[in-house]
């Protein structure tokens, strides 16, 4: 981890008027990591992003980038670059000149900035179209070359805002591979601002979900899967069950919880809740069994109101009696072999490994 391109955010806000689009956020992103802040849409990730990249200032709170207080400096002070979501190519320049742009405003000699530019292209793979204009290019290409121009600054921190947003499905997965290799390969910061989940878990060391100007948790994506803070991050991150209920009983750290669906549940991990207290936990869709009898514990009854081919899995919606419908992830040959059908009535069992309990108590996502 390269402390140079270690960025601290303290007590970072920013208001637009009466809109906190920020709200007093603490965040550490290490050096040569790749961090993505994803977050329903309005959440305040372009905000603080923006803020990093120095084209807007917090109205309170301190950012440092490399020890460096940053937090009012030029954005080209700062050793940022930000990839823009439209590549915003210059249409009449070949992509060498495109890429080379900055160095020319720079005052930096014709030969060294195109030798540049041309190792840029190199890196990202447009080598052979140096010479061609952007609108002899794929939406991929663009995009290609959009990141050549940012990168050739030699940035500490590359800042990027929803940079696969406008690339089909295919060309999708093949730049997550890319982003992920030129990180790897520079060896600098990359921050990416997405709402797309499998994109966040796919790419980032460090997953930052926020809601509402807020960070609700910042952590590994197997961290944020495996171990969700709270309700909302369960829920919007996905592949989870979250079931609401009250503690009966506790011992030590584990407790028996009555479900809102009338089942009990035994969990592990619960510390300071006594009985009667209202508590979260959330299951994992895919460590969920459908079982011929209903089970004593760990386990719940439901009506299947809907069921989806996923190609490895299928996915069945319950209905429980709950405001919320149940998600099971059944194995496709499992489901082959005995085809559960809407309208059914099915037991559903897990293991305790398969449920957390979840500390936070934000509950904002009604998803
Ligand atoms: P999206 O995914 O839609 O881009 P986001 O999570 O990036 O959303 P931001 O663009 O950071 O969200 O916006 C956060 C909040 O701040 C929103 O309520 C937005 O309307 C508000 N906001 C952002 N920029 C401005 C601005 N220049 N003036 C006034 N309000 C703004």
């Amino acid at each position: 981890m390269s402390e140079a391109s270690r960025i601290d955010i303290r007590g970072v806000s920013k208001l637009y008027g009466p809109v906190k689009a920020v709200n007093n956020v603490d965040l550490v992103i290490e050096g040569g990591s790749y961090c993505c802040m994803i977050g329903p849409s309005g959440c305040g990730k372009t905000t603080l992003l923006r803020m990093i990249a120095g084209h807007e200032e917090p109205s309170s709170g301190v950012i440092s980038i490399g020890g460096q207080d940053v937090t009012h400096a030029r954005t080209g002070n700062r050793g940022t670059a930000l990839m823009f979501q439209n590549y915003a190519l210059f249409p009449h320049l070949s992509l060498t000149d495109n890429v080379a742009f900055s160095l020319r405003v720079k005052g930096e000699a014709s030969d060294s900035r195109r030798a540049k530019a041309r190792e840029m292209l190199e890196r990202v793979q447009l080598g052979h179209l140096a010479d061609r204009l952007p609108s002899e290019l794929s939406g991929g290409q663009q995009q290609r070359v959009a990141l050549a121009r940012a990168l050739i600054t030699n940035p500490k921190v590359l800042l990027l805002d929803e940079p696969l947003s406008a690339l089909d499905e295919f060309l999708r997965l093949r730049m997550r591979v890319e982003l992920k290799r030129l990180q790897n390969e520079l060896g600098i910061t990359f921050i990416h601002v997405t709402h797309t989940q499998p994109e966040a878990i796919a790419l980032a060391d460090q997953v930052v979900v926020m809601d509402h100007g807020l960070i609700e948790q910042a952590a590994s994506p197997r961290e944020i899967y495996n171990h969700p803070h709270s309700p909302y991050v369960a829920r919007f991150m996905g592949g989870q069950n979250v079931i609401s209920g009250r503690v009966e009983s506790t011992s030590g750290e584990a407790a028996v919880v009555l479900g809102a669906d009338g089942h009990r549940h035994a969990l592990n991990g619960i510390s300071g809740q006594k009985p009667g207290a209202e508590v979260k936990f959330s299951v994992r869709r895919d460590r969920i069994q459908v079982v011929d009898q209903p089970a004593a514990m760990n386990g719940l009854t439901g009506k299947v109101i809907n069921t989806e081919y996923q190609g490895t899995f299928v996915k069945l919606a319950l209905d429980t009696g709950t405001r919320e419908e149940f998600i099971i992830y059944l194995p496709d040959e499992a489901w082959f072999a005995r085809p559960i059908e809407v309208g059914q009535t099915v037991h559903a069992a897990w293991d305790m490994a398969a449920t957390h309990y979840l500390r936070g108590s934000n509950n904002s996502a009604g998803m």
